[in-house]
């Protein structure tokens, strides 16, 4: 219950802080959108899994491209795209090598970590 409640706290905070819309290619259908951990709930301290600066909101095929590390941004908000990913199906994947999210100074070390952790390179 308490676990629920934390996840759900996150959830609502991450909404407004990116536009309600996922991060990379603005989707809004709520259905559609999904609150990710850049650095994944089991390697993170439980203040870590809360801080609402840990998450990013994205449709649901960017959310598993980020967290199965296709995806990846640095500390400016730049897309980082794993080489696995023909560069000629980046549009299917809604994707593009000059994409960005706008993302705040507190974004930053999460980016960081999941880029250099997570990130299939
Ligand atoms: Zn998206």
């Amino acid at each position: 219950m308490k676990l629920r409640k934390g996840k759900q706290k996150f959830t609502q905070g991450l909404l407004p802080l990116w536009d309600h819309q996922c991060a990379l290619c603005e989707i809004n259908l709520p259905e559609l959108l999904m609150a990710t951990h850049s650095k994944p709930w089991k390697d993170s301290t439980d203040e870590e899994r809360l801080d609402i600066y840990n998450g990013l909101l994205l449709c649901c095929n960017h959310e598993i491209l980020y967290d199965q590390g296709y995806i990846a941004f640095d500390g400016s908000g730049k897309i980082h795209i794993a080489s696995e990913i023909d560069i000629t199906e980046y549009g299917k994947y809604g994707i593009h090598a000059k994409m960005r999210v706008n993302r705040r100074e507190e974004n930053k070390p999460y980016f960081k970590w999941h880029k250099r952790n997570i990130f299939r390179g």
